[in-house]
């Protein structure tokens, strides 16, 4: 195996890795009441701001698409990690 292909492993290694830690935090945040309500806290105050704003007509005004969710749940990583059960490697 060559320096190339070696490397090319461990960026999919990395990436799997990656992918069961998002996994492992969507579930958490799912089953635990505590995580579940910073992540609910969070999106009502989000989607309150969208409603004051240009979207304030607009039938999504209470709702996010999913890839803006990603943003808002990387703002409160910092509180979720401080559950006692929060996922190791998430
Ligand atoms: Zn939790």
């Amino acid at each position: 195996m060559d320096n190339d292909e070696f490397k090319k492993i461990a960026r999919l290694k990395s990436a799997r890795w990656a992918l069961n830690a998002l996994a492992e935090a969507a579930q958490h945040i799912r089953t635990c009441n505590r995580c579940e309500r910073i992540f609910l806290t969070a999106y009502d105050a989000y989607t309150e701001r969208l409603a004051e704003g240009e979207r304030a007509n607009s039938e999504m005004q209470y709702a996010m698409h999913p890839s803006d969710v990603w943003s808002m749940t990387k703002e409160i990583l910092v509180d979720l990690r401080q559950c006692e059960s929060w996922p190791k490697m998430a």
